[in-house]
């Protein structure tokens, strides 16, 4: 279906936590989670609202359990990100990974770690290298996420072609070696799993929830991501909105969805800065150096898999609407993308979920 609509790092920064309060209002308001209960209450459901990962975690949870679950739901999320996937906390694997490769050295890496780097390099090879997670110097040399929102943004360094070039040469996910739990790189590659480190915390969040029987059903958002776990009070689907790339304090439509999908959304309205009427967001094309021009404005990727709808949405930005579509069928997920001009086209599967707003 195509529908024309009218007028329609990780971790650890301001502007993208101002970014996604806005957003996650308009998921509120989708969600249909007006009536904020009182929690004593039964039916009424737990509803959290904390910052992680630089960015905010909402929750709603049904069930016996869904104080104290939802204060386990945050410690899962907040640990995932210190010890693990940050690239800027000296406690976290990736962090360590990163300093290793610069002493030359390779380093040990769990089974769960090896999951996760493998289904990345997966969808880079999919992808054709479009997602890539040594992508991280020229991100660094971009610094979207220090200067999204500021007022003095004619000050802003843009990159020169050279320092550009230079990172782009480092880079490439193929000079990634995973053997015998053995992860080496060459000396200057550094790993950033920005671009999945919130669809690995749904996966996180789910493995926690579905160990808990006091726990019937939820909604958790991280920033673009969203779980949906069991079932509602009712009898009713979820629902996750779609913002309006065009106007963010919209939404196109939403997704109606049972328990266990995971939805992610990336778009050049996420974190930007504007010089001279151009937008540089926070999206770069390996291709180029610089941020993706598909021509598409958002894309929202739907999957039972957090990590492969995080990954397949910022894939899919970069790719655009044609080879963004196949390369999301080749995972088993749904997409839905909006172009420029407010043209909304989505996978075959993804008509049984969405519904326009009118
Ligand atoms: P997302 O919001 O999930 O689309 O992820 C965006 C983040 O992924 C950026 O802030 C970067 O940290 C990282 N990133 C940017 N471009 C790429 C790319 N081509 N491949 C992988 N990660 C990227
Ligand atoms: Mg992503």
């Amino acid at each position: 279906m195509v529908g024309r609509i009218k007028n329609s790092c990780i971790f650890g920064c301001q502007s993208r936590v101002k970014l996604a309060w806005i957003w996650l209002l308009v998921v509120l308001i989708c969600c249909g989670c007006g009536d904020y209960g009182i929690n004593g209450n039964e039916k009424e459901p737990a509803r959290r609202i904390d910052t992680a990962m630089g960015t905010v975690i909402s929750q709603t949870l049904y069930g016996e359990g869904k104080e104290e679950a939802s204060v386990g739901v945050l410690q899962e999320i907040t640990a995932l990100e210190q010890n693990v996937l940050s690239w800027r906390l000296d406690t976290s694997r990736i962090y360590e990974i990163n300093v290793n490769a610069k002493k030359g050295q390779g380093s040990m890496i769990s089974p769960d770690m090896e999951e996760i780097l493998q289904e990345c390099l997966q969808v880079s090879e999919a992808s054709r290298g479009a997602f890539d997670i040594t992508i991280g110097e020229v991100v660094r040399l971009w610094d979207i996420d220090t200067w999204a929102g500021r007022a003095d943004t004619e000050n802003y360094p843009i990159p020169t072609q050279d320092d550009l070039q230079k990172a782009l040469y480092n880079s490439g996910y193929e000079k990634i070696k995973l053997q015998d739990n053995i992860l080496s790189m060459p000396q200057n590659l550094q790993l950033d799993l920005g671009a999945v480190g919130k669809g690995i915390a749904l996966d996180r969040v789910r493995a926690y929830l579905q160990e808990r029987e006091d726990i019937s059903g939820g909604v958790i958002s991280v920033g673009g991501s969203i779980l949906t776990h069991g079932k509602k009070q009712s009898s009713e689907t979820w629902k996750v909105a779609i913002v309006n790339p065009r106007d963010t304090s919209a939404y196109l439509g939403y997704l109606a969805l049972n328990g266990g999908w995971c939805v992610s959304t990336s778009g050049d309205y996420e974190r930007y800065v504007e010089v001279d009427g151009i937008r540089y967001h926070h999206i770069i094309d390996p291709a180029t150096g610089y941020p993706a021009q598909s021509g598409v404005k958002s894309v929202t990727v739907l999957s039972e898999s957090g990590l492969l709808s995080d990954a397949l949405s910022t894939a899919c930005l970069i790719l655009g609407e044609e080879k963004g579509m196949t390369l999301a069928e080749q995972f088993g997920a749904e997409a839905l993308f909006v172009d420029e001009a407010g043209e909304i086209t989505m996978t075959d599967g993804m008509k049984a979920y969405f519904h326009l707003s009118k």
